[in-house]
Order: C-alpha cells, then sequence, then structure tokens
C-alpha cells in the first residue's frame, strides 16, 4: 500500500480566502493527501496568506518564517506559499525566502497540485462543476464565493491589483454549490466576494437578486445572507428579493466607508449614495433589518470637519453592527501618495472615539430586542455557556446570544431574548 502524503496547512486573512484554502484542500485530497492540523513530519506545510493591509503582510511574511524554520528542522520536504503575498510580491518572494519551493497565485488554484508535488500534474478534463472543496470547521455554516476580484479601484484599496476585476462565477456552478452543501447538512450559506453587489455586471449572468432567487428556487430549510454590498448597489429590487423570502436573513452588509462627501470622492467612492438614504430605503423596503457597515477614519485630507460628519453619523445612524478602521498607507496604491497624510496616531484616536459611540449605540439597539422571540442558529459554547446566533448576526464578526442550556452545534432552536449588553443579548431557550 502506498504511504499518504501529509500536508500541514495555515489559512489567514478573510472568509474568501478561506474558500480558496478550502479548494486547494480539495484538489490535494483528490491527489491522495492527507491534512494534519499538527505540523510535528509532513511532507509539505502550505500558507494561503493575505496582504490586504500591511498589518496583514507582516502576519504573512511572520508565518512564512516560522513555517521555513520548521522546513529547516527537517519537519517538512517542502514549502509552498499561496494567496495574496504572491500577487503583491510573486517571485520577489522565493528571492527573500529561499525556503519555499513553491508559490500559487490566487487566480490559479489548481496550480497548487504542481507546486506542492513539484511535478505536473495529470491534466483533469475540464468541466463545469464548482471546483472540489475540502469544508473546514464548523460545518453547519458554508461561506460560497459567487464571484472574485473588484472593479471598485477605491483609492486606498489593493484588493484589484491583487484579485483583478471582479468576475462573476457561472449561476449554474452557484447553484450546484449550494446544492451540495445542502446535501451536507449545511444550515446557512453566506455568499461573499469583494463586491457582491456587482454580481452579473460584468456581463451574462444576470444580477444578484437574480442569484438569489435561483438559489431561493433550491428547496431546504436554510439560512442565506449576503455579505458586502456596495452602497451604490443597494436598490429597491435587491431589498424586495431579500423581503421575499424568510430562508433570506434581513441583514445588510453594506460599507460605507465615509459619509463626507469630499472624503468619498478622494477615495473614489464618488458614486456612492447619501449613507442616510440607503440606510431609509432599507428600513423601509426591509423592516426590522440589521445593518453592518465599515467606516474609515484618518483617509489622506481627512479635516476635523470630515470627521465630525462621520461622527454626527454614527451618532444617528443606529447602526447595529459597525466596524471601525483606520487609515492605513498601503504602497502602490493611490491614496499613498495624496497630500494631506493624517498621522496615524491621530487615525487610530478618531477610530477609538467612533468605537466608543458605537458601543453605546449598540447597547441601544440589542436592548429593543429584550423580551421577542427569535430563532438562534447554535455556533459553540465557550466560559460563559452555549452560544447562537439570531439572522441578525453574521458568523465570526458580529454579537452572539448565550443561552441557558446546551444545544447540539448547527440546530436552530426558538429563543426568548432576556437581557443585553453592549454587542452580546443572553436568551432563554423555548420548549415547544
Ligand atoms: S470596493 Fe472594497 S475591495 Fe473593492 S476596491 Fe473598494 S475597498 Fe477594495
Amino acid at each position: 500500500m502506498t504511504k499518504m502524503k501529509k500536508i500541514g496547512v495555515v489559512s489567514l486573512g478573510c472568509s474568501k480566502n478561506l474558500v480558496d484554502t478550502e479548494v486547494m484542500l480539495g484538489h490535494l485530497v483528490n491527489q491522495g493527501y492527507q491534512i494534519l492540523e499538527d505540523f510535528d513530519r509532513v511532507d509539505c506545510l502550505l500558507v494561503n496568506t493575505c496582504a490586504f493591509l500591511s498589518e496583514a503582510v507582516t502576519e504573512s511574511l511572520d508565518q512564512i518564517v516560522e513555517l521555513a524554520k520548521l522546513k529547516g528542522e527537517g519537519r517538512a520536504d517542502r514549502l509552498v506559499v499561496t494567496g495574496c503575498m504572491v500577487s503583491r510580491y510573486g517571485e520577489e518572494l522565493r528571492g527573500e525566502i529561499p525556503e519555499i519551493d513553491g508559490v500559487v497565485h490566487p487566480g490559479n488554484l489548481e496550480g497548487v497540485i504542481e507546486a506542492v508535488t513539484g511535478e505536473n500534474p495529470v491534466k483533469q478534463p475540464e468541466h463545469d462543476k464548482f471546483p472540489t472543496r475540502l469544508r473546514s470547521f464548523p460545518y453547519h455554516r458554508a461561506y460560497l464565493k459567487i464571484g472574485e476580484g473588484c472593479s471598485n479601484h477605491c483609492s486606498y484599496c489593493m484588493i484589484p491589483s491583487l484579485r483583478g476585476e471582479f468576475s462573476s462565477r457561472e449561476t449554474s456552478s452557484v447553484l450546484e454549490e449550494v446544492r451540495w452543501l445542502l446535501d451536507q447538512d449545511v444550515r446557512e450559506i453566506t455568499l461573499v466576494s469583494q463586491d457582491t453587489g456587482r454580481y452579473g455586471f460584468d456581463g451574462g449572468a444576470g444580477s444578484l437578486s437574480g442569484l438569489l432567487r435561483e438559489v431561493l428556487k433550491v428547496q431546504g430549510d436554510y439560512w442565506l445572507r449576503v455579505l458586502y454590498i456596495h452602497p451604490s448597489r443597494v436598490d429597491e429590487g435587491l431589498l424586495d428579493m431579500i423581503a421575499s423570502d424568510e430562508r433570506v436573513c434581513r441583514y445588510l452588509d453594506v460599507p460605507f466607508q465615509h459619509v463626507s462627501e469630499r472624503i468619498l470622492s478622494l477615495m473614489g467612492r464618488e458614486d456612492a449614495p447619501v449613507a442616510d438614504d440607503v440606510l431609509e430605503l432599507a428600513r423601509r423596503r426591509l423592516p426590522g433589518v440589521f445593518i453592518r457597515s465599515t467606516l474609515m477614519t484618518g483617509f489622506p485630507g481627512e479635516t476635523e470637519k470630515d470627521f465630525g460628519e462621520l461622527l454626527q453619523f454614527v451618532k444617528n445612524a443606529g447602526i447595529e453592527h459597525l466596524g471601525v478602521f483606520a487609515y492605513s498607507r498601503e504602497e502602490g496604491t493611490l491614496a499613498a501618495d495624496f497630500p494631506g497624510q493624517v498621522p496615524s496616531g491621530l487615525a487610530k484616536e478618531r477610530m477609538e472615539i467612533l468605537l466608543a459611540v458605537q458601543e453605546e449605540v449598540s447597547e441601544e439597539r440589542l436592548k429593543v430586542l429584550v423580551g421577542k422571540d427569535l430563532e438562534v442558529m447554535i455556533e459553540g459554547a465557550d466560559e460563559k455557556g452555549t452560544y447562537g446566533r439570531h439572522r441578525g448576526q453574521a458568523p465570526e464578526v458580529d454579537g452572539v446570544v448565550y443561552l441557558d442550556r446546551p444545544q447540539v452545534l448547527g440546530d436552530i432552536v426558538a429563543v426568548r431574548i432576556t437581557g443585553s449588553s453592549a454587542y452580546d443579548l443572553t436568551g432563554k431557550i423555548l420548549d415547544e
């Protein structure tokens, strides 16, 4: 019997990167590889990197160097680097870290076979099917990528140069993956891409609401969630489609980034509609919707007045889930050369101010839920007890609901909300 080859894997970065890791692992399992969590002795070490911000670059480099050390100690024969670091630095990486044996560009995930084995793979026949994917824990929910890249070219962002222009995945391929995930008892599917609202805009594949219509034809008792919709693509058609079927979570992830017209224009997001108008439309067409957004402080040229507008917005908008980031000057982006760079200390200070205000806003938003009955999907347990998420809480980024007793992971239970804090809720499971 031939010995199974072993591979140790580290996946860094966002949910989209995790899907890429799962697809690469699917290719490797098909080649007879076994995936190990402990790297005591493996044939190959693989790290799928993130390079979106310089902080992520540092984390990726540290990880590569650590794995190179393990290889040096004889714990692995090969080291392969994949993901955005490869897009950003290409072959330069191999020059800097000679232990790297192979690199894989995110646009060519199948290339992982050659990089890992060091041999030319036998060419598989072309087919339209979704790529084989080895799903990672937890198994009751999954991200599903409906496109790759971004065509917005925001002046601060590396994504278009790392991942290329936005390209939609074929609807048939998305549907096939939906069916495959449901066959594996997945209870929640989260549609992701860098710019999900742009689905179909690159020709042929329809629109995001058209895609949702098709997905909802797939029978089953599941939750469907959509992440990352550019404000300019929030329209009545999309909101009505979300409202049309209760399997779609009333949840809108709409990254505003800023509200000052001048800053939005410098950001290359001048086509973004007024944030308050987007919120008003969303709440009117989708009563009870939970909003997630992200904002950026300290963009080059941001004055006290611009920041004041942003602060006022956070105070009044009543957004349920808000991420705030301090601008990070990324080499190779347009904004890196803009005049009026804001000192990073000031950018962080402004970020902290917004986060403190948001804590109060979040607390107020959560209080309103006390006494309500909500469906909760069980996510896990920690020292505070078993917890889950209601439809208005996305996996990994939003708060959770702590429950009064243990439940099976992935189950959906009816819960009466009994208490709230700044970000989390508590609830009592209702007996049938
Ligand atoms: S829309 Fe998002 S991913 Fe695309 S360029 Fe702008 S910030 Fe980057």
